[in-house]
């Protein structure tokens, strides 16, 4: 059997589920697929994507029904970013922040927060995650952003940068320091902001190596008030939530970065079946095959790991920060090097922009920087060994 036949051990999946995936799976062969080189090359938002995605209602996948969604497991979310991440990066990152966005909606939110945003999250809102700042970015924890209660308002003053869907998004979920209590961890906490808020900006838009259609944004909160009512969880359970975060997130990011390794390792081997050198097939030549070889087991053991956590979460068990860690680190590295070794095999033509493995480069680099760079990641995996 090839890999090619071979899905990962794809999840097991509801009839619900099955159908949603193949009424996805035609927006992306039609729609989506079709867009992609253009959506790297003018480097604009995809909203046509996102329109098709709003059609076959993809948001409403990750929202539980009674807040108006379709209430489809996490495996089933994974298995739908993989084929729009395999068709088009940006738009999977785009789609997976509003994912991302909902988390500690779900998670932390109160009833009345749920029932304001959830449903819109699940009509085709935009949202987007506000962590990381100018001089706080492995180090989160370092943020300087201050929220100040003002009788029955937050007033929040502050910076961020590298926003995925920043400009354009309805909600931001934004992380920042409960100013009563001080400047520590312990005052990290999480409030959101409708994206007409007076006082919330964009400072600039990131000019991208890779994912040139994702919205990258540097943000200023000045003087930006919202209600007290928008704080997500009491002030200081910020690190808590951000913990909670990120075991769900990091997943995510993993998912993403597999559609892309598997596009290129799909395109490489259908390549390497027709380029003839030397009067054979390259296919045929044995350092090529232990290449894909390597490449083959590396992507299926990445793609079940995936699916193990999946199903773990999806029977309400938890994934420590460790386990979210092997995954995102082994799944963002196979992107990288699936896709560096896609254009090797390619020759010259790889590192032209004919073929879509040039772009898939581009785009695995980043995979391995969000989300934690994989240096944090090895730290995190690293320093759990250390006896207390
Ligand atoms: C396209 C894009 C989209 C993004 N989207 C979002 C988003 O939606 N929301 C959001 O909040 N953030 C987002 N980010 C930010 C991203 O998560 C950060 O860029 C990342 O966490 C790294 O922070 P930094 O860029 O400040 O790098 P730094 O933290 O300055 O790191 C620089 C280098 O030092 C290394 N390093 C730092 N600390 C250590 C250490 N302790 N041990 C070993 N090495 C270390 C890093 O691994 C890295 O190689 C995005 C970034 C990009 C590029």
């Amino acid at each position: 059997m090839s890999i090619l036949e071979f899905d990962g051990g794809s999840p097991p999946l509801s009839d619900v589920e099955a159908s949603f995936l193949e009424s996805l799976d035609r927006a992306v062969q039609n729609e989506i697929l079709q867009r992609a080189a253009e959506v790297d090359s003018t480097g604009e938002f995809p909203w046509a994507n996102i329109e098709t995605l709003n059609e076959i209602g993809a948001n409403s996948i990750f929202i539980p029904s009674e807040y108006d969604g379709a209430g489809l497991s996490y495996a089933a979310y994974l298995k739908c970013l993989i084929e729009i991440s395999k068709a088009c990066a940006s738009t999977g990152i785009t789609w997976a922040t509003n994912f991302h966005a909902a988390i500690p909606l779900l998670l932390y939110a109160g009833e009345a927060q749920k029932r304001a945003i959830l449903p819109k999250i699940a009509g085709g809102s935009l949202a987007a995650v506000c962590l990381t700042e100018p001089g706080a970015g492995s180090d989160a924890t370092a943020m300087k952003t201050r929220f100040v209660p003002a009788g029955d308002n937050v007033r929040i003053d502050g910076a961020k940068v590298f926003i995925t869907n920043g400009g354009v998004a309805d909600y931001y979920i934004v992380f920042g320091k409960w100013a009563p209590l001080g400047d520590g961890r312990d005052a990290i906490s999480l409030v959101y902001v409708p994206g007409d808020t007076p006082g919330l900006t964009v400072d600039r838009l990131e000019d991208k190596m890779g994912h040139r259609g994702s919205a990258t944004a540097a943000l200023i909160f000045d003087n930006c008030i919202v209600p007290q009512s928008h704080m997500i969880g009491d002030p200081g359970a910020g690190l808590t939530m951000l913990h909670g975060f990120l075991d769900r997130s990091r997943p995510s990011v993993s998912a993403h970065a597999l559609g892309i390794a598997r596009a290129a390792f799909e395109d490489a081997i259908s390549y390497v079946n027709e380029r003839v050198q030397s009067g054979k097939r390259i296919v045929e030549f044995q350092g090529i095959q232990f290449l894909l070889a390597d490449l083959a087991a590396e992507l299926v053991m990445c793609e079940n790991l995936l699916w193990s956590l999946a199903e773990r979460v999806d029977r309400g068990k938890s994934i420590s920060a460790v386990e979210a860690s092997i995954l995102k680190m082994r799944c963002s590295d196979l992107a990288m090097r699936a896709t560096t070794e896609a254009v090797q095999l390619h020759g010259g033509y790889g590192y032209c922009r004919d073929f879509r493995v040039e772009r898939l480069m581009r785009d695995a680099k980043v995979t391995q920087i969000w989300e934690g760079t994989n240096q944090i990641h090895r730290r995190i995996i690293g320093r759990s060994f250390v006896e207390r």
